[in-house]
């Protein structure tokens, strides 16, 4: 991986070698399957596959090709909820799709929104508490394709929303859940109504 500086990074794949093994290294990314392989016997993992330059991306990629090679496993690459945080204060978190790619990609759209400060959580916490959760829906599945988390514990209340939109749950059950009375993540609660009323 060659770093850019701040505005991005990039790998260099000819300083890999990967020319050795046939593959093409005037690409951005190794291009594999849905189980890491790039060629026969060759297997890619990690920010060169250009699937998301993110710790968690690799970790999982890694799971799935040492299965593959092994002959282990049945597992596939899906790509759907892939959380990002960014540890700022307040932390930003987001997972699976933006509005836009939601509505570029034809899906019936519902969004809602909720304000950290107007949950209870929110109150409590005072100074510092702003943030909001976003939820991106599927109207036509009833289900959350994406969703933002930004606040304090941002990137922990995304854990639940990741759970939500890679398990495809129903927004009818998601609003059926019993949360935690007065954690952050509550606020989900608020924002699942304003998707109703969206
Ligand atoms: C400043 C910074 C902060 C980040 N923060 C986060 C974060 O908070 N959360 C998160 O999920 N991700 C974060 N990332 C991204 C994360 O570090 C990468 O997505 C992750 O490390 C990718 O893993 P990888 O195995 O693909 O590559 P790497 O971790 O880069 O590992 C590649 C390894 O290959 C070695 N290597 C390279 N070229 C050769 C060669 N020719 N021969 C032999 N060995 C070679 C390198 O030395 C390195 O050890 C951050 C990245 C940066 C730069």
């Amino acid at each position: 991986m060659r770093s850019v500086g701040a505005t991005g990074r990039r790998s260099e794949l000819s300083a890999l070698g990967i020319g050795a093994v046939g593959l093409d290294e005037s690409t951005e990314s190794i291009p594999v399957d849905k189980r890491m392989r790039a060629a026969d016997g060759v297997w890619a993992i990690g920010d060169v596959t250009g699937a998301g330059g993110f710790t968690h991306v690799s970790r999982y990629q890694a799971r799935i090709a040492a299965a593959d090679i092994l002959g282990a496993g049945s597992e596939v690459a899906q790509y759907r909820a892939v959380p990002q945080v960014t540890f700022a204060d307040p932390e930003v978190g987001a997972v699976g799709m933006t509005e836009a790619r939601a509505r570029a990609a034809g899906l019936s759209v519902r969004t809602g929104c909720t304000e950290v400060p107007a949950s209870v959580r929110g109150w409590i916490h005072k100074v510092g508490n702003a943030g909001f959760i976003e939820l991106i829906e599927d109207a036509d599945r009833g289900v959350l394709v994406g969703a933002c988390s930004v606040g304090p514990q941002g990137g922990e209340v995304l854990g639940a929303l990741a759970v939500a939109v890679h398990a495809e749950v129903p927004t009818a059950v998601l609003r059926q859940i019993i949360l935690a009375y007065p954690a952050f993540h509550r606020a989900i609660e608020s924002a699942l109504e304003s998707l109703a009323s969206g």
